[in-house]
């Protein structure tokens, strides 16, 4: 009966229609937000603003069109004034994936590459799959006519505030890598990954991988010998490693290593508590050395699913990093209920302000501390 079971699920999991399914249950967003208030829609609408991760790329949705569910796509996007948006790709998932304590048997993604036709070598290996999600994204771009850039260089960044700064309706997209287990054991695959475009790597997602034990993993051990090759290759290149999902020695491994990191998704666990968070040591030694801390707007990360708890993990934040580290991780259409998709993002704005934070404060977390961390972290044209 057991087998049999197994078998329908598989079946089922295999269907064409199942990831928009399951896209539709995993990606909700809480009732409609009350609209921000003229004086903070005014003041969002002078922001630059950039968010540091969703990961749509993941889902089987046209993002040149306004979805009627989930959180993002060009037009949502557009609508909440977003200037740069983090695009990160996912590239294994396993069957029991937790907070606590994953074990990393039973790849799930297999049965979401077949049930969408990726191509055959995206149903087993990662590496495939980053690139099959890294060509999602330069398709958008290109079918966009001009409104999606995908940013490579602090060059590009440069060039896409001046045009911004022109008037132009154009916006950056960055991607990036949720575990460099899409490396697999191979040096030259984080040089390929960085050929197709990705220039922030988390080390680990929900699990331990090769190079590094993550929050969630069986061992949540540190950085391993090829970890430590991954991350100085990375640097060498200028990539940004993101330490979102990492584990606590994982963390303190890449810091005695490089200091051009972010978190690219996370709560801090002074304010709520769980292994999805940062503790405050490390937040102010990553803050310290000029890294970026970005919220989230789930529960796990900020203990609430209303805006008003994703504003005052914010200003939580900034108490413990200080106003120029603390950023935008929203973690829109990773699996998370979000208060708000991308169009209201106002609401936040208006949420931060009735929180108590300047504008000064507003401007910076909406995007002017990414902004200024990416001119420059992200490597140079010239490099
Ligand atoms: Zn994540």
């Amino acid at each position: 009966m057991r087998l049999l079971a197994l078998v329908i699920l598989i079946l089922l999991a295999a269907a064409p229609w199942l990831p928009g399914i399951v896209d539709r249950l995993v990606n909700r967003t809480g009732a409609p937000a009350v609209p921000a208030r003229a004086t903070a829609q005014a003041l969002h609408d002078s922001l630059w603003i950039a968010d540091f991760h969703n990961d749509v790329l993941l889902w089987p949705r046209d993002l040149a069109v306004y979805g009627t569910y989930g959180h993002v796509d060009i037009p949502r996007l557009d609508a909440g004034g977003v200037d740069l948006a983090v695009f990160s790709v996912p590239t294994r998932h396993y069957l029991l994936s937790n907070y606590r304590r994953t074990p990393a048997v039973g790849d799930v993604m297999t049965l979401r590459a077949m049930a969408s036709r990726w191509p055959r070598a995206a149903w087993l290996d990662p590496l495939p799959r980053a690139r099959f999600m890294a060509n999602r994204l330069d398709a958008a771009a290109r079918a966009s006519h001009g409104a999606l850039l995908v940013i490579e260089t602090r060059e590009d960044l440069a060039a896409l505030l001046e045009r911004q700064a022109r008037g132009e309706g154009v916006m950056g997209a960055l991607l990036s890598l949720e575990g460099v287990h899409a490396a697999g054991r191979e040096i030259a695959s984080v040089d390929s990954l960085f050929a197709a475009g990705f220039r922030v790597f988390g080390i680990t997602h929900l699990f331990d991988n090769d190079a590094g034990g993550s929050a969630h993993g069986w061992r949540k051990g540190g950085l391993t010998p090829f970890g430590r090759r991954v991350v100085a290759r990375i640097d060498s290149l200028g990539g940004i490693i993101d330490l979102a999902h990492a584990s606590r020695a994982t963390i303190d491994d890449v810091l005695a290593l490089t200091s051009r990191v972010v978190v690219s998704h996370t709560g801090l666990t002074s304010h709520c508590p769980g292994a999805r968070n940062l503790d405050d040591e490390r937040a102010v030694r990553i803050a310290s050395r000029g890294g970026v801390l970005a919220i989230g707007f789930w529960k796990a990360a900020v203990c609430g699913d209303d805006v008003r708890d994703v504003a005052r993990a914010i200003h939580h934040a900034l108490t413990v990093a200080g106003d120029d580290h603390v950023a935008l991780g929203s973690d829109f259409d990773g699996a998370v209920r979000a208060p708000f998709d991308a169009a209201h993002l106002a609401v936040l704005t208006d949420a931060l302000l009735a929180e108590g934070l300047t504008r000064a404060q507003v401007r910076a977390v909406m995007g002017e501390n990414a902004k200024r961390f990416l001119l420059s972290a992200l490597p140079s044209r010239t490099r």
